[in-house]
């Protein structure tokens, strides 16, 4: 049990396990997938221990319908691939066993070991290497929260408890396992999941493991890039998107995931259009439809991109498009300092910022060929949170929504073409060459 000890350093009274009996929890088989239940029977069936643990155990237990239903069990990824046919391995370091029933994939993962004072660690305290194999015990205090160390075991339906999750829940607590400095500095982005998880089930995050989070927010920066994207997806492209951006500021973690962000929050126009998007990214959710990180990004940083615009274009529109260009690339190198985008979302991005002083152009051809544009239907949901935080014009965003039922462009009066720079007198330019020329494939097609 030395073990422990390293987890609980200031003689905290370590948890003794409770099996709680099926007659005394409400969870039952029937709310598992058909696909969980044949990974939990095939394991038992050959002889080894199976749980389904985690976010699906406490969501049930909380009332809320779970993600996904991740196992837990004492087989190697080796024998779980021995058990089922369609079985594959993923991970280098910590493999982890895919096991698929028609739709459904199941996470299968072998107990982790416990760590120990001998595991590799950065200057920080940050777990590097993480490959030792374990028991329930061992991987039950290697979670994070209590309310995510609860089992429930295939063998006779009870729930093992071994950190007092289930007291947590009815509670509507979330509390780190063990030292939460400790837990925080293994893996920082503990601090993040304690904001989305706690929002997601409307708990409140225990004072100790609250306290440390303001003072070791720079730590996310010691997390791989990569990682801290899908985290922010994850916190801000859900239905909690708005709490979750709420929490992370209070909690001071926001300055270091995307500080332009954070800076723009102080301002309330800016702030109000963040929000916006993130509500509206959470209806779409709700209902069902499409939602891309791109356009979430987009919207993240568009304060940035809009005031550096402004900047470098010095009130001359006609240097709006090479401006916009510019602070685009700018704000983008500096957000890649903490996170990386990946460029099939950084490249959609730039696309739906670009296109945003575009919708001021209202004259026929201009505006027919950005009907036509392969990103204007993001744009113009962009344009329309714009319009509605009191950005844009709400009468630019209802002549573009006027603009696609099919049955011509809307007139542009004389002060809203003043307004886009059209109605003033303008040079005639002539066209060159064959780039601006309409090709017949590129013709408009209404409503689109
Ligand atoms: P949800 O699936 O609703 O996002 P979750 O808690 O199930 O929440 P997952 O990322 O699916 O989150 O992780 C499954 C389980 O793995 C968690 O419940 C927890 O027990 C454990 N876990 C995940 N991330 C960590 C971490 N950073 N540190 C310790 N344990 C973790
Ligand atoms: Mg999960």
């Amino acid at each position: 049990m030395n073990w422990l000890k390293t987890l609980f350093p200031r003689n905290k009274k370590i948890p003794a396990p409770k099996r709680v009996p099926r007659a005394e929890h409400p969870i039952s088989r029937s709310q598992l997938p058909s696909g969980t239940l044949k990974v939990l029977y095939g394991l038992k069936d050959a002889g080894f221990e199976a749980y389904v643990v985690g976010g699906g155990v406490r969501d049930l237990l909380a009332g809320m319908e779970p993600k996904d239903f991740d196992i837990a069990t004492n087989a190697r990824p080796e024998e779980v691939r021995q058990i089922f046919r369609s079985c594959r391995l993923v991970g280098r370091r910590f493999v982890i066993a895919h096991v698929r029933f028609g739709d459904e994939i199941s996470e299968v993962t072998t107990f982790r070991g416990p760590i120990t004072d001998s595991h590799e660690r950065d200057e920080t305290g940050r777990i590097l290497a993480d490959n030792e194999y374990g028991t329930l015990e061992t991987d039950a205090f290697r979670r994070d929260f209590t309310v995510n160390a609860l089992y429930y075991d295939i063998r006779d339906f009870s729930i093992v408890d071994f950190a007092g999750g289930l007291d947590d829940i009815k509670a509507g607590v979330i509390r780190l396992i063990g030292d939460p400095e400790l837990r925080y500095r293994e893996d920082p982005v503990r601090m993040l999941r304690a904001v989305r998880i706690a929002n997601k089930l409307k708990f409140h995050i225990e004072k100790s493991t609250a306290a440390p989070i303001r003072k070791l927010a720079p730590l996310l920066r010691e997390i791989p890039p990569a990682r801290l994207f899908d985290e922010v997806v994850k916190l801000l492209q859900c239905r909690d998107g708005v709490a979750n951006l709420q929490g992370l500021r209070e909690y001071g973690l926001l300055a270091h995931l995307l500080p332009h962000t954070d800076m723009a929050m102080a301002k309330p126009q800016s702030r109000d259009f963040v929000e916006r998007a993130l509500a509206n990214t959470a209806e779409r959710i709700v209902a069902e439809q499409t939602v891309s990180p791109a356009f979430l990004y987009a919207a993240l940083l568009w304060p940035a991109v809009q005031a550096r615009t402004q900047q470098l274009c010095k009130g001359d529109s006609a240097q709006v498009n090479v401006a916009i260009a510019e602070a685009s690339e700018e704000v983008l190198a500096k957000a890649q300092q903490h996170i990386v985008i990946p460029k099939r979302f950084s490249v959609p991005m730039r696309e739906i910022w670009a296109l945003q002083p575009r919708f001021d152009m209202r004259r026929g051809g201009r505006a027919q060929r950005l009907l036509t544009h392969p990103r204007f239907r993001a744009a113009y949901d962009f344009l329309l949170l714009r319009a509605a935080s009191g950005e844009a014009p709400q009468e630019l965003a209802d002549w573009w929504t006027q603009a696609q039922t099919g049955s011509g462009l809307p007139p542009v009066t004389a002060t809203e073409s003043n307004a886009d720079g059209e109605g003033a007198p303008r040079k005639r330019r002539r066209r060159r060459g064959g780039r601006n020329r309409r090709r017949p494939s590129e013709q408009p097609t209404a409503g689109e």
